[in-house]
């Protein structure tokens, strides 16, 4: 076991490394194309990597050479099996947290060992409230008067005005997370952010992330081990049972299934 001052010494290297690189990664950064353009590279991505034997690696591989740090990858720290796979490609690559102010601990914990570990760079997106702000302006607890105006809030619109400063984002989306996304492809056109949109392990199953998480010594968040396959903020999150949807825990007993991210 190592001791206290070579695990200071490890993060302070780690660190280091990371402030080095983003003086480079500022430097590689090219001027962000037209929609139009960019729109024409997402669908001609689109017919290419649509064969199934096209493997998130094929795709990455492609993301790092279209686009290099022009992306940025979400993360709900749910796991870091996203991460993991990207950062062979684009090391110290933007890694979006979207910091609601209701998270729960464990996802902060993840957070955390995600970002003094890794080689990323965690971009904490705050909503423009503070809950508590919110509290006061819109009254105690909105989420469970209208959870779209929260999730808009607090999720839509600060993500949407974080990825203004990329070409294209990369999600965990995978097509066995509900039926709404079995038809999720690789590469496709956000028109709502005008931008370039990758779901590089779309085509992954549950069992085939946490097989590579086991493999990789990925961190994954200790909730998913405990009746939570999908995480999100703690007040809109309930356990699922064993053979439930898996996201079905996630505004449970309310008429909305999805946060507005991916709509
Ligand atoms: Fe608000 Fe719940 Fe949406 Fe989180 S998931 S932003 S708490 S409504």
């Amino acid at each position: 076991m190592s001791t206290l001052q070579e695990q200071r010494e490890r993060q302070l290297r780690h660190d280091a490394e990371r402030d080095a690189h983003a003086a480079e990664r500022e430097r590689l950064l090219h001027p962000i194309r037209s929609r139009d353009a960019l729109k024409a590279i997402a669908d001609s991505a689109a017919a290419k990597f649509s064969d199934p034997a096209v493997t998130a690696d094929d795709v990455l591989a492609w993301v790092a050479d279209e686009f290099g740090y022009r992306t940025a990858v979400a993360c709900s720290m749910a796991d870091a099996v996203l991460p993991h796979v990207v950062q062979k490609h684009l090391p110290w690559i933007d890694t979006l947290f979207l910091e609601t102010g209701y998270h729960f601990p464990e996802t902060e914990g993840t957070r955390d060992a995600v970002e003094s570990t890794m080689q990323l760079t965690i971009v904490d997106v705050m909503p423009k409230l503070t809950v508590e702000e919110q509290d006061a302006t819109y009254g105690k607890d909105l989420f469970a008067r209208d959870p779209a105006l929260c999730c808009q809030m607090r999720k839509v619109e600060p993500l949407a005005e974080q990825l203004t400063n990329y070409e294209a984002w990369l999600t965990g989306v995978r097509r066995d997370d509900s039926p709404l996304r079995a038809n999720t492809p690789l590469v496709e056109w956000d028109d709502k952010n005008g931008m370039v949109k990758v779901n590089p392990i779309a085509a992954w199953t549950f069992d085939e992330l946490l097989e590579y998480a086991s493999a990789n010594d990925v961190i994954i968040n200790p909730l998913l081990h405990d009746g939570y396959p999908s995480i999100g903020c703690a007040p809109c999150t309930r356990r699922v049972a064993p053979g439930e949807d898996p996201r079905s825990g996630r505004w449970a007993g309310l008429d909305k299934t999805e946060c507005g991210l991916h709509a």
